[in-house]
């Protein structure tokens, strides 16, 4: 019965996934407190109150007709003109609601993104380490994904690759910063010449290639660090965004694609996204939770930041202490660390003997890494340290003071 595109998805099911399930073999076994699953991009964090106030607004202020029913394909007029002027007042640029497009949270994005441009045989090219969901989403569409290995000194995108990969081919290129799973956040310089590259690449091959910034971790930076507004440095950028993390909100399936008005065709590229939108099968994002974006935008609603960062230092100082080496993360809740032997997937196995959960890095095409997903309680961090501290015994590291 199972269609021939889709047995090596079943065959090659996520190993997140697995990962989880195996999370909930140990815990049943040893119980949860012992078992340290730092696997899933699940934010632990709380909603902002904002959320269940605006929610409870809603249902009782809204009328119940117009809340649960079918609205334009790209969502909610006043919604999206919220989400517009927001970004004009936090980055200095002019969009509009024609240039907010409500979807079914940043995966649903990228695929109505994918589906507007992408002709069979089309190229994306995507840096590595990368979100592992990026090939499955450009082979929904029967385009080819294009992979620019790691560069390991920093792992912010390696751009001379880059200038030798792109080709008359290459419809797209996927971004994501801040980064899952390196946690790097994309620099100024990054992104000038990242845009440099493409406009020239563009020019001469004489098609527009469109740069697609998946940015659900956006609002989680730390240290002040800035996210640079990616259309205000190419024009042909569409921007997916998502609440899953930002509001903690993964499972309500709410985002947002942005297409300027400085991009080639841009009204017709719109139109084309909402109908993606409904032919996808999405038809609208959920009434419900644009209603309530709406009303959490005009709040001020946040996320708890100060949890994450505190996870991060903890897991950051600890691990290196430990003798582990990774770089300081920015943005995102992961870290993603060196593997002290080469086959990364054997230190996972040696790392669940442990009870310490954490996913290879060839599962983001960068095998030698590992990542850690800090999105857990603090506890949980401080409980785990013994055993990282053990497992880098194993190594023979050398601790650090
Ligand atoms: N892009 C990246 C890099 C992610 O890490 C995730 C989820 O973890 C997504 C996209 C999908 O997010 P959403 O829940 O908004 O669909």
């Amino acid at each position: 019965m199972i269609s021939e595109k889709m047995k090596p998805l079943v065959e090659n099911n996520s190993v997140i996934r697995v990962m989880f399930e195996e999370g909930k073999r140990l815990a049943a076994i040893y119980g949860p407190e012992n078992v340290y699953d730092f696997s899933l991009g699940n934010p632990n964090v709380a909603a902002p109150k904002e959320v269940e106030e605006s929610m409870l607004e809603v249902i009782r202020e809204e009328d119940s007709v117009f809340v649960h029913g079918y609205m334009s394909n790209a969502g909610y007029e006043d919604v999206r003109e919220t989400i517009a002027e927001d970004l004009n007042r936090r980055f200095q640029t002019a969009f509009g609601s024609r240039n907010i497009l409500m979807t079914v949270g940043a995966a649903s994005g990228l695929n109505v993104i994918l589906k507007t441009i992408l002709n069979p045989g089309d190229e994306v090219v995507v840096f590595a380490p990368y979100f592992v969901e990026y090939g499955n989403y450009v082979r929904n569409y029967d385009g080819k994904l294009v992979v620019i290995s790691a560069n390991t000194e920093d792992f912010q995108p390696d751009l001379e690759k880059l200038e030798k990969q792109v080709s008359e081919k290459t419809k797209a290129v996927i971004i994501n910063t801040p980064n899952n799973p390196t946690g790097v956040v994309y620099s100024e310089e990054t992104l000038k010449r990242l845009a440099q590259i493409l406009r020239q690449k563009s020019h001469a091959f004489g098609n527009p290639i469109v740069l697609i910034s998946d940015e659900p971790y956006r609002e989680l930076a730390y240290d002040g660090v800035l996210v640079p507004y990616v259309t205000k440095y190419y024009e042909n950028t569409a921007v997916c965004y998502s609440y899953s993390k930002s509001l903690s909100l993964p499972g309500e399936r709410i985002g947002y694609v942005v297409i300027p008005d400085e991009m080639t065709d841009s009204q017709e590229m719109f139109g084309a996204a909402s109908i993606a939108n409904r032919v996808l099968g999405c038809v609208n994002a959920p009434s419900f939770m644009q209603r309530v974006i709406k009303r959490c935008i005009e709040k001020g609603a946040s996320v708890n930041l100060d949890a994450y960062d505190r996870n991060r230092n903890r897991l950051y100082e600890g691990l290196t202490a430990c003798g582990f080496s990774c770089i300081r993360p920015q943005g995102a809740f992961y870290l993603f660390v060196k593997s002290p032997e080469e086959d990364e997937k054997i230190f996972c196995e040696k790392a669940s003997r442990h009870n310490l959960l954490l996913v290879p890095g060839s599962s983001f095409a960068c095998p030698g890494y590992v990542r850690i997903a800090y999105c857990v309680s603090y506890q949980q961090i401080e409980r785990a340290m013994p055993a990282f501290l053990a497992l880098a015994g194993e190594y023979g590291l050398e601790k650090k003071d």
